[in-house]
């Protein structure tokens, strides 16, 4: 195995080892749900048609009840934008083995919508001029 070399007498074992090290450096990160986002953003537009359609039809009082719910569901709203329950982890490796992946996972702690995939993608071969190979065939 030519990519062990300038490890010189590294035995044999060492390198089941590699995969516990990448596990330390994943990346995290925290947004808002964009499904989340959708529910609320439901529940204003359906407020807002609730208020619309009983506008000279209902008492001044309920009326008064319904423009609250309304303001509340928009206040529910903006809060939400700022509410980072998508959990975001990522890793990103592979150069070793020749082809790197790419390993995704992400979802909601509250309504559960998320993904996990993993991408592989090989890194191309360097071609007669770049390859260490075939250099020493020269
Ligand atoms: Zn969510």
């Amino acid at each position: 195995m030519q990519a062990a070399g300038h490890l010189g007498g590294a035995p044999q074992g060492f390198w089941h080892l590699v995969p516990e090290m990448r596990l330390q450096m994943s990346a995290d990160n925290w947004a808002a749900c964009p499904n989340c986002l959708n529910i609320r953003k439901a529940a204003v537009k359906a407020a807002q048609a609730e208020l619309d359609a009983s506008y000279g039809s209902i008492s001044l009082r309920e009326y008064k009840a319904k423009e609250a719910a309304v303001a509340a569901a928009r206040r529910e709203l903006d809060e939400w934008e700022y509410r980072p329950t998508f959990r975001e982890d990522w890793e990103i490796y592979g150069a070793e083995t020749g082809t790197v992946s790419v390993d995704y996972s992400g979802s909601c702690s509250t309504c559960g919508y998320g993904t996990h995939f993993t991408y592989e993608h090989p890194i191309p071969d360097p071609g007669k001029n770049g390859g260490a190979e075939d250099d020493a065939e020269r």
